[in-house]
């Protein structure tokens, strides 16, 4: 434990053990979470490849071109590494990446489907261009990348996109708020499954998001009230 602070890793363990308990997990508890760590031009990410087995110990440091600086990544996760890595490079303010296979949001993923703006949520996660779908490429490979890349450059304000048969990829400026994103992400996709069988989920036009999001930010600037 060189280079990242039992801080540091703590905060991405706390993020990983809040994911599993909201329940957003597959049944495999198969994910992938990092952490920029400040001021460097490196990332903590895990080394296993299931929640289950994340501790501060087996945690791993790497540079933004996905070299491995500290530490030892099991191969699953290694083939893993530059859908991390792509994220800090081209979103200098992202400060943390989770990978998960949420079941709902997945679900869209497997079905070649983006998430578009269906639920206040969203607005007020300021997840506001909906979760765009990256085109299939073998997990972590160039062609993956590539197609990462693109809806990252195509998208300026998303938090987080579909891996086409694949998974869910969440990011923010912490590791809280990359395990919140996610949470949103599935919960989106739940509700959007279950609408459909409603008639289908309506979609959050420009004004009703602009109205959501205005009074978010209305009472946020109020602060907290006492009588
Ligand atoms: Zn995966």
């Amino acid at each position: 434990m060189t280079t990242a602070d039992s801080q540091i890793r703590q905060e991405l363990i706390d993020a990983i053990n809040m994911t599993v308990a909201s329940g957003i997990m597959s049944k495999s508890n198969h994910g992938n979470m990092s952490l920029r760590l400040p001021g460097t031009d490196t990332f903590l990410m895990t080394g296993l490849s299931s929640f289950s087995l994340v501790s501060p110990d087996n945690l791993v440091v790497l540079d933004l071109e996905g070299n491995l600086v500290e530490g030892e990544i099991q191969a699953t996760n290694a083939e893993v590494i530059q859908m991390h890595a792509v994220v800090y490079r081209e979103r200098p303010e992202v400060g943390s990446v989770l990978h998960t296979h949420s079941p709902f949001a997945t679900a869209f993923a497997v079905a070649s489907r983006s998430l578009p703006l269906f639920y206040e949520a969203q607005i007020r996660n300021d997840i506001l261009e909906g979760v765009p779908l990256a085109g299939f490429g073998p997990r972590g490979s160039g062609e993956s990348i590539a197609n990462i890349s693109k809806v990252l450059h195509d998208f300026d304000q998303i938090k987080g996109l579909l891996l086409e048969n694949h998974g869910v990829l969440a990011f923010s400026n912490d590791a809280k708020g990359a395990a919140t994103i996610n949470m949103i992400i599935e919960e989106t996709a739940q509700l959007a499954l279950y609408a459909e069988g409603l008639g289908g989920p309506t979609i959050l036009t420009p004004e009703r998001a602009g109205a959501a999001l205005k009074r978010r930010d209305d009472f946020g600037a109020q602060g907290t009230q006492k009588a």
